[in-house]
């Protein structure tokens, strides 16, 4: 039978080993480190549990999909739930709000809170959902780059430039033609981050991102985030995917124009295909060093980078649930630093993700399980020892602040993760959480496409080629690689 080889056991590497099982090839998966999930991994110290990287989960039916496709009821092996409140959002003027699931609550609450026409905030969704619909098939669940096969150049200029979809202002001035109130462009502002790129610079019709949490909601998988990986790689052996752990790819086999095996320092081994679940740049950097590279593609803005504190609070605090959001007074300042001047704004917004409010093995009794993250730039050989104890200070008088408490009173044990060792636990490049930034309107289409133009049986998956970065496009990038592949 036919073979497939994985490099990497990210979200998307295992995602591409259950595809291509189902196809019937048999699979052999490769990793660097000595465990699997990349970004989504975990972190345990002195009895607190934390996830390592993703916190939000939307559309977990991508998760599920997995499962179904092996007739394998996913309950039996994975379980989430849906969480009430979306998000807590607070702001240093005293302001507090809560991001109700249910829309029409959310819709009435944020029409209160921030003196707002909930009419303004319905027709917000309501584009919000238009744009989500008239994108998706093009750009998510298809390779952009073989467009020509299933629709007219005509048609994706006329989509382009369709007034509806923003692309030519940015967030920002796009949310700011609905609302107002300086707080509500701000929350609505904030969902640039989850593609790592700045609300003052990505185009518009990223305001579809609210449409993807408010209608498909907001989820905690049972055991937290990394439950993901444990279950599809549970999942993955019991389908016969084999893992070879700890043996990184050092080079990307070929002849004649066909990428045939990779090369360990264990030795060589052949395959019918590759999915290459690296970091694109890295992988042209490090394994095709004797391949002409497309630089219009590499050389595109990374994404933001994050610097995390994971910390064992000794206490509980019932103003925070799940999700908690502590804004910067001056978001465009924070942005500005951040891709600009690659540092940290005097005032970060502060993002607190408690996933013991939900699961209480995650922390002692008693105690709360703190990831405590800032958005960071990517990594350009900053003097991040300085960088970190700065930030670490500007953070705690923060939550101290907002929280009116003196938080480092409380802190019982501490581990840090920066972009650094993003990068070198990822291979990730210059430590960006999602590749390259959706800074520029042509971002979609500078995206590497899930195929090599250059070696044929050579395809890639994962964060930093198309579609995306974030757990759904991931997954997403899986399925179009899979759809690319013939059965064995
Ligand atoms: P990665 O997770 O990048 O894994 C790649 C794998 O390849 C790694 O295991 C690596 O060791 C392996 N590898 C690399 N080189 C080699 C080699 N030469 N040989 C063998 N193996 C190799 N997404 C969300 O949806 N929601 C969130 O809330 C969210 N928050 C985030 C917060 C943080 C701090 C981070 C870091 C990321 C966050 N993301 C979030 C993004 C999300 O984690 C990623 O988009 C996703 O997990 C990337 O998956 P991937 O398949 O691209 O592979």
């Amino acid at each position: 039978s036919k073979n497939a080889i994985i490099i990497g056991s990210g979200i998307a590497g295992i995602a591409s080993a259950l595809r291509l099982r189902k196809k019937g090839y048999d699979v052999t998966v490769f990793e660097a480190n000595p465990y699997v999930g990349g970004k989504l991994h975990v972190v345990e110290k002195d009895g607190f549990r934390w996830d390592a990287g993703p916190s939000l989960f939307t559309m977990p039916h991508l998760v599920d999909e997995l499962f179904e496709l092996h007739d394998i009821d996913p309950r039996t092996l994975f379980n989430y739930k849906r969480k009430e409140v979306v998000c807590n959002y607070f702001w240093e003027d005293g302001t507090t709000f809560s991001v109700h699931a249910d829309t029409n609550k959310f819709i009435s609450e944020a029409a209160r809170t921030f003196n707002t026409s909930e009419v303004s905030l319905k027709n917000y969704l309501r584009n919000a959902k238009e744009k989500y619909d008239l994108t998706t098939s093009v750009f998510l669940e298809k390779s952009l780059h073989k467009a020509s096969t299933y629709l007219s150049f005509d048609t994706l200029k006329s989509l382009i430039q369709s007034h509806k979809l923003d692309i030519t202002s940015t967030l920002n001035s796009t949310n700011k033609k609905y609302f107002s109130d300086p707080r509500l462009v701000q929350l609505f502002n904030r969902y640039a981050t989850y593609n790592g790129s700045s609300p003052y610079q990505t185009p518009g019709v990223m305001s579809l991102i609210p449409h993807l949490e408010m209608h498909y909601g907001c989820f905690l998988p049972k055991g937290g985030m990394h439950a993901i990986t444990k279950s599809l790689h549970q999942l993955a052996i019991d389908q016969k995917v084999q893992f070879r752990l700890n043996e990184p790819v050092k080079k990307i086999l070929h002849e004649s124009g066909v990428a045939n095996g990779v090369q360990t320092e264990q030795g060589s081994y052949y395959s019918d295909l590759l999915v290459c679940n690296m970091d694109i740049y890295s992988t042209y950097n490090l394994l095709l060093k004797d391949l002409k590279r497309s630089d219009k593609i590499l050389r595109q803005e990374r994404s933001s980078s994050a610097l995390i504190y994971y910390w064992g609070v000794g206490r509980t605090f019932k103003e925070l649930d799940l999700h908690n959001i502590f804004f910067s007074k001056d978001y465009r300042e924070e942005f500005r630093c951040l891709f600009k001047e690659k540092t940290f704004s005097e005032d970060p917004t502060v993002y607190i993700n408690i996933t013991s409010k939900d699961e209480t093995d995650d922390a002692p009794e008693g105690n709360e399980n703190w990831f405590v993250m800032i958005n960071a730039p990517a990594n350009y050989g900053q003097d991040w020892e300085t960088l970190k104890k700065i930030s670490r200070d500007r953070i705690v008088q923060k939550i101290n602040r907002i929280l009116k408490t003196d938080i480092e009173k409380y802190l019982v044990t501490e581990e840090i993760l920066d972009p650094i060792l993003i990068e070198s636990r990822t291979s990730s490049h210059r430590g960006s959480l999602y590749g390259a930034s959706s800074n520029s309107k042509f971002s979609a289409f500078l995206r590497h496409p899930n195929f090599s133009g250059r070696l044929k049986n050579l395809y890639f998956c994962g964060g930093s080629v198309h579609p995306g970065g974030g757990i759904p496009l991931c997954l997403q990038s899986a399925k179009i690689v899979s759809d690319l592949i013939p059965d064995a």
